[in-house]
């Protein structure tokens, strides 16, 4: 191959660059690292982006990550790869908590599809834990070149990242990010204003505020670059929203994201009890076999069965604002659940994510009769003696007792999900259900091509 034919085939092929784990609990943020990254390859190598910036929410549950188990993957057709993978190496080295408690991945993949197993990978990812041997196996299969900093777990985030294709429901969040001057100081949020722009774009933003204990919930707290970010359906809505807010501090810059965030894509696969492994994120449907136990700090807990009769305890925990539905349930009630799987006092214990009745056990309770003068309830007179009206001593000797059907106070085929506050990232919000949005590339490529969906100053 000569020269000429390598620049061509170097323009046509997609370079799919994967990254994970750059952060730690002291600081950095593998988003921001991102905007940095992605800005210097739109100044300096005039690339072009063939999607958006893909933020990828992975497991939840595993107990490797420090908050959200986020990884990046950014997607960009151009020339001069070599000194882009380059510079991209430049920032992780750079722009990492390495020694600190991060230990990066970064992955470059260039290829116009994706291979199967890069996808299959990047699916198990999203509610399995997986090693980094099998994360190295399948780049090395796929010619992916990677490198590894510090112990390299980030290769599993960074690989996941560049084989969710996001050809499903998907969210947009566009991140503000600050200078480095301000990263620690306190954000300045005006409360109203977020509130007023989060009523005005329901239901094209979510989770930006919570309703009920009138919380922003659109900024971190940490010592991390992010001012604010904002999570909706439309990257212009998103941008917007960021934009009317009209903030005080003179920040960086802002990206816009597209996400699994708000999807429930942890949640879709159904496994059998026996086979849910700890750390592990899913649905089951099954039925209680016991009563639901309130236990210290509000929490309640229940045991379960599946149609194999296998058994797990699942717990709803105070937080989630669900435990008084949770109490509610009876044996032989039929629900599915969401769950994460986590180990408590040794043993497999089922987190609750959302709850759906599907069966309600109809339980009754029996009543004395009603004295038809004064619209009492009856007394018994003993066991078979009947009754006797406690106003105006009336006796009814052979009235029966009357059936009454205790109203549940469930809905069946209700849906509960926790609070907004108690919602982790992943966690599809009440309102998006069966309004889960349908991939159309053609929309995609012009949302990105007809926004700014990143500035830097
Ligand atoms: P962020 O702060 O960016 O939201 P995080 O800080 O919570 O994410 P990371 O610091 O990225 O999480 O750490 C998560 C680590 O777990 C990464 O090394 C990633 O590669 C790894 N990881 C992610 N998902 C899985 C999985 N399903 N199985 C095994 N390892 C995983």
């Amino acid at each position: 191959m000569n020269n000429h034919e390598s620049n061509i085939e170097e323009e046509n092929k997609i370079l799919h660059i994967g990254f994970d784990d750059t952060d730690s609990t002291n600081g950095r943020c593998t988003t921001h690292l991102a905007y940095l990254l992605t800005n210097t390859l739109v100044k300096k190598f005039k690339v072009n982006f063939i999607d958006f910036p893909l933020l990828i929410r992975l497991n939840p549950n595993i107990p490797l990550k420090t908050r959200g188990n986020g990884a990046v993957c950014l997607r960009i057709k151009g020339k001069r790869y070599d000194e882009i993978k380059e510079e991209a190496k430049y920032f992780i080295e750079n722009y990492s908590d390495i020694g600190n408690g991060a230990n990066p991945g970064l992955a470059f993949y260039e290829e116009n599809s994706i291979a199967n197993d890069i996808i299959s990978l990047s699916n198990n990812a999203m509610d399995t834990v997986l090693s980094k041997q099998l994360a190295e196996k399948t780049a090395k299969k796929n010619s992916i070149q990677y490198h590894l900093f510090g112990k390299g777990h980030g290769l599993v985030g960074a690989l996941a990242a560049i084989g969710c294709c996001l050809d499903v429901d998907h969210t947009y969040e566009t991140i503000a990010y600050r200078k480095k001057e301000n990263i620690g100081a306190i954000r300045k949020i005006d409360k109203s204003k977020v509130k007023k722009i989060s009523d005005e774009s329901f239901p094209n933003t979510f989770n930006n505020f919570d309703y009920r204990k009138k919380r922003v919930l659109i900024a971190p707290h940490g010592p991390d670059p992010v001012f604010c970010g904002i999570r909706g359906e439309d990257p212009l809505i998103t941008t917007k929203f960021m934009e009317n807010l009209q903030i005080d501090e003179d920040l960086d810059g802002y990206m816009a994201f597209r996400s699994n965030q708000g999807t429930n894509l942890h949640l879709t696969k159904e496994r059998r009890l026996s086979r849910i492994l700890p750390f592990t994120s899913g649905h089951i449907n099954c039925q209680l076999i016991t009563k639901p136990n309130v236990i210290n700090g509000g929490h309640v807990i229940f045991y379960v069965k599946d149609n194999f009769n296998d058994i797990l305890p699942v717990a709803v925990y105070e937080p989630t604002r669900l435990t008084k539905i949770a109490a509610s349930l009876e044996i032989d009630d039929k629900i599915e659940i969401g769950y994460g799987a986590h180990i408590k006092s040794n043993k497999r214990t089922l987190n609750l994510e959302y709850l759906i009745i599907k069966e309600l056990k109809e339980i009754t309770y029996f009543k004395n009769p009603i004295c038809e003068k004064c619209n009492k309830n009856m007394k018994s007179e003993g066991r078979n003696k009947g009754f006797q009206c406690p106003i105006c001593k009336t006796k009814k000797n052979n009235e029966p007792k009357t059936v009454i059907k205790k109203d549940r106070g469930l809905i069946c085929g209700g849906l509960y999900i926790p609070d907004p506050i108690a919602h982790r990232h992943l966690t599809k919000p009440y309102f998006r259900y069966n309004k889960e949005k349908k991939y159309d590339r053609k929309q995609i490529l012009y949302l990105l091509n007809n926004t700014q969906w990143t500035s830097k100053k």
